[in-house]
């Protein structure tokens, strides 16, 4: 049997063993609790606090900005409660249609309750109109929450420049930044963004941990009321090895980041032209220029991904129809179909994405099955028509 080939990094990612190295003793011999007061318990509350200022480096904020949260859905769903939370007549939501269900499904519940969202569209590209964004944002606008890469297509919006219009227009800004986040620069030192979601099993990290960017300009109200850990911010005792292994996570993503936008890219681009020479009638969804450099989601025309997702899965390589939480569902991707694309192309479209630990091999190998399992695909599918 082949090694396992993982081409999903948007879904999860394995993890660094540099991380995992640095989170053992917090689940062996360092089990303190971060708020006890004598030595024992400071020494941990000091690992708690590093991982803090290494999260912070990462996105070149203050460490007293990162509130730690249990997961990015968390972190999504507390900044949004937060805004709703401030001003009783700022009950309005903004948001797009190609969000991740933890704030789209959120935000269907908020209108059940009584809030008005606006759903922007994006174009064939996948991007925003920025006037539209502008003209809908109101004086009862609590917050405007877009992502800042999307998760199926890797498609980057103009964060910064959404940012000034909310600050413009004095209206708090969120953006989930859960698949950008270790993969393009980020600094939020100077910049008008209020809020900022990341989660840790992005980064080469365990999952269960994520963390909230909350500027000192921003008010914040809690989601997890408790013993006042998070310095008020968040009740709950921490989950120190796995923000510790955060905290590792991020300092190696910011190391690597180079590495990610070069040899990362590189690895993305040979397979994706590769698939694109090799597979008739192939195409890339979302905008090429303004994407992350690890992220692939290509469409075949009298394709159903699933079967390809068997095909691939029994050649162990593993790679995604759509978003990780579609997946295994029949219900075509509510992001290519934002960007205006037929339940065909959406159904026979598949997610390719990679990290700094894949290979050369790995991508040659992938460029070897791939085309085989198409073309044995469209041939069933003439054979049975
Ligand atoms: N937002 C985006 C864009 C994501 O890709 C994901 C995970 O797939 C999440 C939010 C949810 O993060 P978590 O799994 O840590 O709750």
């Amino acid at each position: 049997m082949e090694p396992l080939i993982y081409l999903d990094n948007n879904a999860t990612t394995p993890l660094d063993p540099a991380v995992v190295a640095e989170m053992l003793p917090f689940l062996t011999e360092l089990y303190g609790n971060p708020s006890s007061a004598y030595g024992f318990g400071k020494k941990i509350a000091e690992a708690v606090e590093q991982a803090r200022s290494r999260v912070a480096a990462l996105l070149g904020c203050d460490a007293r900005e990162i509130i730690f949260t249990s997961c990015g859905t968390e972190a999504n769903n507390a900044a949004i409660n937060s805004a709703l939370s401030l001003d009783p007549d700022r009950q309005h939501v903004v948001t797009t249609k190609v969000e991740h269900s933890s704030i789209t499904k959120h935000c269907e519940a908020l209108a059940k309750r009584g809030h008005e969202i606006t759903w922007l569209g994006v174009d064939e590209t996948g991007q925003v109109d920025l006037a539209e964004l502008e003209r809908a944002i109101r004086p009862d606008t609590a917050i405007v929450s877009t992502m800042w890469a999307n998760n199926e297509t890797g498609v980057l919006f103009p964060i910064q420049k959404i940012a000034e219009i909310c600050h413009r227009k004095k209206t708090i800004f969120h953006t989930d930044a859960i698949q950008a986040v270790g993969k393009i620069p980020i600094s939020l030192a100077g910049s008008h963004l209020n809020f900022l979601s990341l989660s840790g099993h992005k980064l080469h990290c365990p999952k269960g941990v994520g963390a909230l960017y909350v500027s000192r300009r921003t008010r914040f109200t809690p989601f997890l009321i408790g013993g006042g850990q998070e310095h008020g911010k968040r009740g709950g005792t921490e989950n120190v090895a796995s923000i510790v292994a955060l905290g590792k996570a991020a300092e190696l993503a910011g190391a690597a980041m180079e590495e990610e936008n070069t040899s990362v890219r590189a690895l993305r681009d040979r397979f994706e032209n590769g698939v694109l020479e090799t597979i008739a009638d192939t195409h890339i969804n979302g905008d090429r220029e303004h994407r992350l450099p690890n992220t692939s989601s290509i469409a075949f025309d009298e394709i159903e991904s699933e079967a390809v997702l068997m095909l691939l899965d029994n050649a162990g390589i593993c790679c995604s129809a759509g978003s990780a939480c579609t997946a295994g569902s029949l219900h075509p991707s509510h992001v290519l179909k934002a960007m205006g694309f037929s339940n065909d192309r959406a159904r026979g479209s598949l997610r390719f994405s990679f990290s700094r630990l894949n290979t050369e091999t790995e991508v040659a190998r992938a460029l070897h099955t791939l085309p085989r399992v198409i073309s044995k695909l469209r041939e069933m599918s003439t054979l049975a028509a």
